[in-house]
């Protein structure tokens, strides 16, 4: 086990509170026999995915539902599809053509709405566009936008011609977007010039310009222009509604083979190089279409409202594809959930009845912070589930959320997944009784278990690996361009997929997830490698040698702490510190930023050399690290 765990496992012993959940959610939801769909899933995977398919529209039917080969795995073979089929036509030809898909909020309230008629005539459009510009099926094009129509609608048209998007967060540094350009060899990137966050203008296109001026085989910029007096273009760039406007709304879907990508998505790893992860057309809708309903309970009559952005694996699965696979009316806010006012977003929960919410812990730690008056101004009765996830969700964070936003007239559920696994797999449904400070079971179709070193599951009670024993649909196929580091992940222990997380399973059954097992932070329910940040503090000239830790902190859950050894002929200063600071932000962008910068003059090694993070971390917390020899990993 990477970090020590000890206390928060002690501590997971005491909790033996079981609450049912309010009568309207259990009558409401989708899946109210959560072991018998359960046991189903299991006894027959291939029967339980093939149903949940068979809803969707295929070009062609698949001939069997699964093949595993690990660590490979196909799911739906030979069938062909396109996600966009299933996320736009199947609505825009039906009584849902004019049922609002999406309503985009900016955050002084401007509003606007495109309904899936309309979302569809639009990605046509792009699509068409984007076939001009030369891109074809396979590929890669970049997508550097805020939280926008325009984003949504640059993902869809390349799903719609067969085009692998990579959405990188629009607030990552030109590091980090230039290092994910140059492993996918995107040909194209798509951006806008402008974001807004917190009332304050982000500059998205100097970034994007920094970034790709040296990359030669980025062929075409295309720039969402909402600046006035508008920005000049050079002569590969294009104005995004100029040339979305001057295509036809009509582009037949690419036909895809189920297995085909989808879209690549960066993740942090533990080594400083990005972890592009690939996720496919066929079994990523069916997984993001299936729990959409069976998890989020997300229904025609509902107003479903993720507070994540396109750039994370939350905002692929759980704002652009599973809502649009199942019809739902979807609300996007661009900008800070405390800007205007820390009450602004129960303000729109009110005045849009929202339904459905998606957030995380960090967000409702901030909500209890400001205080109840911000909430209790507003009605927030509509509100049925509230969805956390990203990290784990404290005991005091779920009754907080449970009884003072929901006042108990709604269930707040969490759920555990990563980018990997592009959708829950262990969770609360809604209509099963909760465990405050345990994330869930595992949801239909996930077999999953707590392991030692070896692989032996351990005890009820006891830490351990979470890993999972079956792959699923909507797991990712490979790693891009890299299939040796995608055959690891399944070789930790062998034939198994390992998350990377240390987890603890109770007696019922109820797993409670505690954090990586590796050098991966979690800021603010955003994941960032160590690695990343050191070698992004390396790259600035008067540093030799980093470390990076994570510390506990109330509300982000963990902040950066870095120690810095300068070279030789540099010393320690406030302002270096700051210039350092800098540094990291521009190389990898906000959510990376160190807290606090220790200069140090060496850093503890093992033997090999390795840094001993691990030592800093418990020194730094003043935790007892045991045994030394256990460091040398
Ligand atoms: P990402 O791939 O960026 O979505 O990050 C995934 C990581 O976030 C997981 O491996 C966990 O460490 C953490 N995580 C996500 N959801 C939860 C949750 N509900 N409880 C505990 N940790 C979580």
């Amino acid at each position: 086990m990477g970090k020590n765990f000890k206390q928060e496992i002690e501590a997971l012993t005491k909790i033996d509170e079981k609450i049912v959940p309010p009568q309207r959610v259990i009558e409401e939801a989708f899946i109210k026999d959560y072991d018998s769909v359960y046991a189903y899933s299991i006894r027959d995977p291939e029967g339980f995915w093939g149903q949940i398919a068979n809803e969707l529209v295929w070009f062609e039917p698949w001939e069997k539902v699964r093949e595993i080969n690990l660590p490979h795995h196909k799911w739906f073979i030979g069938g062909k599809t396109n996600i966009t089929v299933n996320a736009l036509d199947r609505h825009a030809d039906s009584w849902r053509r004019n049922k609002v898909a999406i309503i985009w909020l900016s955050e002084e309230g401007e509003e606007l709405v495109a309904t899936y008629g309309q979302l569809r005539d639009r990605v046509n459009q792009f699509a068409n566009a984007l076939k001009a510009k030369g891109i074809k099926k396979g590929d890669r094009v970049v997508i550097y936008m805020p939280l926008t129509i325009e984003g949504i609608i640059a993902m869809l048209a390349c799903a719609r011609i067969g085009a692998i998007h990579s959405v990188v967060y629009a607030g990552m540094g030109s590091g980090a977007l230039m290092s994910r350009i140059l492993d996918s060899k995107a040909k194209m990137v798509i951006c806008a010039d402008i974001g807004y966050r917190r009332g304050k203008v982000v500059r998205l296109k100097a970034t994007v310009d920094e970034a790709v001026k040296d990359l030669d085989f980025v062929e075409n910029i295309i720039v969402l222009r909402r600046q006035e007096p508008k920005i000049e273009l050079s002569e590969w760039e294009y104005d995004f509604w100029e040339l979305l406007n001057s295509h036809s709304h009509h582009c037949p879907a690419e036909v895809m083979d189920s297995e085909d990508p989808l879209f690549i998505l960066y993740t942090s790893g533990t080594t400083g190089k990005p972890k592009g992860v690939v996720h496919v057309h066929g079994g990523f809708m069916v997984g993001t279409y299936y729990l959409t309903k069976a998890f989020f309970d997300v229904k025609d009559k509902d107003v479903y409202w993720s507070t994540s952005d396109i750039g994370w694996i939350v905002g692929h699965s759980y704002i652009v594809y599973g809502p649009l696979c199942a019809g739902a009316t979807i609300l996007i806010r661009e900008g800070a959930p405390d800007y205007p006012h820390p009450g602004v977003v129960w303000e729109m929960v009110q005045k849009y009845g929202v339904s459905v919410m998606f957030t995380a812990p960090t967000a409702i730690r901030m909500f209890m912070r400001f205080g109840e008056e911000h909430i209790k101004k507003y009605d927030r009765s509509t509100l049925r589930i509230l969805a956390s996830a990203g990290e784990p969700l404290n005991p005091e964070a779920w009754n907080f959320a449970q009884k003072v936003i929901l006042e108990n007239n709604g269930h707040c559920i969490d759920n555990f997944w990563q980018t990997e696994v592009a959708s829950p797999i262990l969770g609360t449904m809604p209509a099963m009784p909760n465990k405050p400070g345990r994330a869930g079971k595992p949801m239909p179709g996930v077999v999953a278990d707590v392991v030692d070193e070896a692989g032996n599951p351990v005890p009820a009670g006891q830490g351990g690996n979470l890993v999972l024993r079956q792959p699923l649909p909507y797991m990712m196929r490979t790693i891009y361009g890299d299939p040796e580091r995608y055959k690891e992940i399944w070789n930790v222990i062998p034939n198994c997929y390992c998350t990377g997380d240390i987890a603890v399973c109770d007696e019922e059954g109820y797993f409670s997830v505690l954090g990586r097992s590796d050098d991966v932070l979690n800021v603010a329910g955003h994941r960032i490698g160590t690695a990343d940040i050191e070698n992004a503090l390396v790259s600035h000239p008067a540093v030799a040698e980093a470390a990076a830790i994570g510390i506990p902190d109330d509300i982000k859950g963990e902040v950066i702490k870095v120690f810095v050894v300068l070279r030789a002929d540099k010393s320690p200063s406030d302002g270096l510190r700051k210039t350092i600071i800098q540094h990291v932000r521009h190389e990898l962008g906000p959510i990376a930023t160190p807290k606090f910068v220790e200069f140090v003059e060496k850093l503890p090694k093992t033997r090999s050399g390795k840094i001993m993070r691990r030592l800093l971390r418990a020194q730094e917390l003043g935790l007892e690290i045991g045994d030394t020899s256990t460091l040398e990993d």
